[in-house]
């Protein structure tokens, strides 16, 4: 049985004092081991966040990470500064650095493995745009990121990883995909795991849907057999949130 995974993403909003605020306001609200809980938070704000939720059930999550292990890299953050303040989950090729920091497949399969040496738990984010999805292409493109983006991982690291299926056109447009819609390309997900994998393998992998997850919604697509929670954009800074971990 997997446990459902609800993440807050919390991309580019909140200061480190307002995302302090911000934990405190919610950690009361979405303090369960019901389901895994996680606030991924911007670089800046990972370690009063950490401090404000030291003692609760809710983990630590990072937007990005570099796949190096430290250097000449101007900017960027690397997995030992993120395990060393705490965190646990790293999302990683979320479609907004695809589209505006120029990740591919490749670096993405870079960040996933790296991640995984050093223990934290890759969010993997893959989706299709609406013009795929109207030229009919939406699994075949998603087969793809997924056989790239994985490749290469190990039979036991596999099991670690968290697939986030999102939608470009859901993302932050209020616009969610269907129950139906979301179960058919999270189920074909699985299907492409087992045959780099095999079908029990598969069955342990974690597969969230992200795409405007609201208080509303979220009950009926986590009842999906193969969505396994949620990734949480605009709804994880509000005390909403509370709605779709107590789903
Ligand atoms: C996201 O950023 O991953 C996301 C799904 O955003 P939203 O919930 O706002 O659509």
């Amino acid at each position: 049985m997997r446990k459902k995974i609800v993440a807050g993403n919390w991309k580019m909003n909140k200061t480190p004092s307002e995302a302090v605020a911000l934990a405190k306001m919610l950690v009361p609200l979405v303090n369960t081991d019901k389901v895994d809980v996680v606030f991924c938070v911007p670089a800046i704000d990972i370690i009063p966040v950490a401090e404000a939720i030291k003692g609760t059930k809710i983990a630590l999550g990072a937007e990005n990470m570099y796949f190096e292990e430290s250097g000449a890299y101007t900017g960027e953050i690397s997995p030992a500064m993120l395990t060393d303040a705490g965190v646990k989950y790293v999302i990683l090729g979320h479609s907004e650095r695809r589209q505006y920091f120029a990740e591919t497949d490749e670096t993405v399969n870079k960040k996933v493995k790296k991640a995984l040496e050093h223990n934290l738990i890759p969010i993997m984010c893959c989706g299709e745009t609406l013009e795929q999805r109207e030229k009919g292409i939406t699994i075949d493109f998603i087969r793809t990121q997924i056989k790239c983006g994985l490749n290469g991982i190990s039979k036991d690291d596999i099991t670690k990883v968290v697939v986030a299926y999102e939608p470009i056109w859901a993302i932050g447009t209020g616009k969610t995909a269907t129950s139906a819609e979301a179960e058919e390309v999270c189920a074909a997900i699985r299907g492409v795991l087992g045959e780099m994998y095999d079908k029990e393998t598969a069955e342990k992998i974690r597969i969230q849907y992200g795409g405007s997850v609201n208080g509303k919604n979220a009950a009926e697509l986590f009842a999906m057999p193969d969505i396994d929670g949620g990734l949480v954009g605009g709804a994880s800074l509000k005390e909403e949130f509370k709605d779709i971990v107590n789903y």
